[in-house]
């Protein structure tokens, strides 16, 4: 048999006056007068923690309490990883049609009937715009269910050659042991897929979400058991994982799925370090981490395409996609010949404030941690000389965790504005004479830890040329005149290196290879 063909989900505009819209905003003001129980989801089973409880908000709205989730004990979680290993017996000898139908329909559920219910928890419990959530929560998330079953079934084609008398296959197992999957607030899509990806090659899954993103995963976790999940497959413990050595040192872990900060990751791989004796195989790490994603634009870029990917890139959803740009050098001729008027003139017109308004372009940050991050920046900035803060720079956390757009212009390329990640609306602009590109190139290629997105700005062919053979190791995903964000599953597969992770691309084959163990046959006839 042949799966269907995957195309990328259409993605709805929720302009003013269309039905679409109007259904959303009757399922926001639903949502938002909720006080859900977010529980644990152990062997199929709703389950109400015993752990402390955690306050879910919508960050835009802090005061407004959407929910109420619980740290999850060591013992919850010693039950989610014994459900995990008693539901492999069966799902890893479930046919992978089986499997996939479960997958497939969970994408069509979220298609029709599960559409405006992920998007208005994204939305609120994310602090989304309607844009930014349908981007994620519907059309990533059904794109990287649809797109997964059709890469799982390349994998599972791919065999050895044969010759006369002997018959050599490939069993494509999924791994000896279950998947952690560790998700973060910032992409509903990615609390998707994290477990999905690896149940759909046969694995059973303990999943983590984010705290500040569990009122959507809540939705996820409930879309996926409608959609015929066995029990027991996917378990989800809530909480920011105190407790979470009870599954990482398990003798049965067989790989972990993360995407959050580069130091949790790092965490969790030093873990399984020391621990690594007591495994009974090693464990798969994939991780996509931290970045510090740039545009490096010529003489020659087109200034309105520019100024329109430094705001778009930089400002989305307040700066907290990981692939969201936050440095940026620019020759002076273009910077003072009108790309900072027009740059400036963008980024001050963009509202922040509740996106159950349409009109607003942004929400807020995650929460008090990030508020209080960028607020630290801003007093460092204060007495610095060698940055000058060109628009934004300011915060307020009254009604809700709100950072203004902030553009920074600073002499000093090595200034921590150009190697730390903020995860806000930050954009540290450089400004180089025109003759220098290709230092500024140079130099901007190895300055941050990090390399994830990365996009350069020209119309001139040449330097595109020595721009791409520059930075070709300094993004996982490298852009030629567009912003650094919104990768498209199937498109633009996702993922970096040095500490942006393992770069084992979301959004195609080359991740879901991650979460098989082949084993190769000879027979002799
Ligand atoms: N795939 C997203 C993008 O291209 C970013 C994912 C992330 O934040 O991890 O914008």
């Amino acid at each position: 048999f042949t799966v269907p063909t995957p195309e990328n989900e259409p993605v709805n505009s929720y302009a003013p006056g269309t039905p679409e819209r109007e259904r959303l905003q009757k399922k926001l003001a639903e949502l938002a007068g909720t006080r859900l129980d977010l529980d644990l989801n152990i062997s199929g089973e709703w389950r109400r923690g015993t752990g402390a409880e955690i306050e879910v908000v919508q960050p835009h709205r802090r005061h407004h309490v959407l929910g109420v989730t619980r740290e999850a004990t060591a013992g919850e979680w010693a039950d989610a990883v014994a459900a995990a290993k008693a539901a492999r017996h069966d799902w890893v000898r479930t046919d992978f049609a089986d499997r996939a139908a479960v997958f497939l329909r969970a994408a069509e559920l979220i298609s029709g009937p599960y559409r405006d219910v992920l998007n208005a928890a994204t939305m609120l419990g994310q602090s989304k715009t309607a844009a930014q959530a349908e981007i994620d929560a519907a059309c990533e998330l059904i794109d990287f269910l649809r797109f997964n079953v059709s890469f799982a079934e390349g994998i599972y084609r791919e065999q050895p050659i044969s010759s006369k008398g002997l018959w050599n296959r490939m069993d494509h197992r999924p791994l000896d042991g279950f998947v952690l999957a560790i998700t973060p607030f910032n992409f509903t899509a990615i609390a998707g897929n994290l477990p999905t990806a690896p149940a759909l090659m046969g694995n059973t899954v303990v999943w983590k979400p984010s705290p500040t993103q569990q009122f959507a995963a809540h939705f996820v976790m409930r879309v996926l058991l409608e959609a015929g999940l066995p029990h027991g497959v996917i378990n989800m413990v809530t909480g920011v994982g105190e407790h979470s050595e009870t599954a990482l040192l398990d003798a049965d872990l067989g790989g972990i799925h993360f995407t959050g900060s580069t130091r949790t990751f790092q965490h969790l791989w030093q873990t399984v370090g020391r621990n690594i004796g007591g495994y009974r195989t090693y464990p798969r790490l994939v991780g996509e981490t931290g970045g510090k994603d740039f545009i490096i634009a010529h003489p020659s870029a087109d200034l309105q395409t520019l100024a329109v990917a430094m705001v778009r890139g930089a400002y989305e959803y307040q700066g907290q996609k990981c692939s969201a740009l936050s440095r940026t050098y620019v020759p002076a001729s273009l910077w003072r010949g009108g790309l900072k008027d027009a740059v400036v003139g963008m980024t001050e017109d963009i509202t922040y404030g509740d996106v159950a308004d349409f009109a607003n372009f942004g929400g807020a940050v995650i929460d008090a941690r990030a508020y209080a991050k960028h607020t630290a920046l801003f007093e460092r900035l204060r007495g610095d000389a060698k940055a000058t803060v060109v628009t934004g720079g300011t915060a307020d956390d009254s009604q809700g965790f709100f950072v203004q757009p902030t553009l920074i212009e600073a002499t000093d390329p090595t200034h921590e504005l150009f190697t730390e990640e903020y995860f806000g609306p930050i954009n540290a602009v450089h400004v180089y004479d025109d003759a220098d590109f290709d230092t500024v190139v140079r130099e901007a290629a190895d300055i941050a830890p990090y390399a994830l997105t990365g996009a350069v700005f020209a119309t001139d062919r040449a330097a595109i040329a020595r721009a791409s053979e520059a930075l070709r190791f300094a993004a996982g995903n490298y852009y030629i005149n567009d912003k650094p964000t919104g990768a498209v599953v199937g498109q633009q597969p996702f993922g970096g290196a040095r500490g942006s992770g393992t770069n084992d691309k979301a959004g195609s084959w080359q991740n879901l290879i991650r979460w098989v163990s082949p084993r190769s046959i000879k027979e002799n006839f």
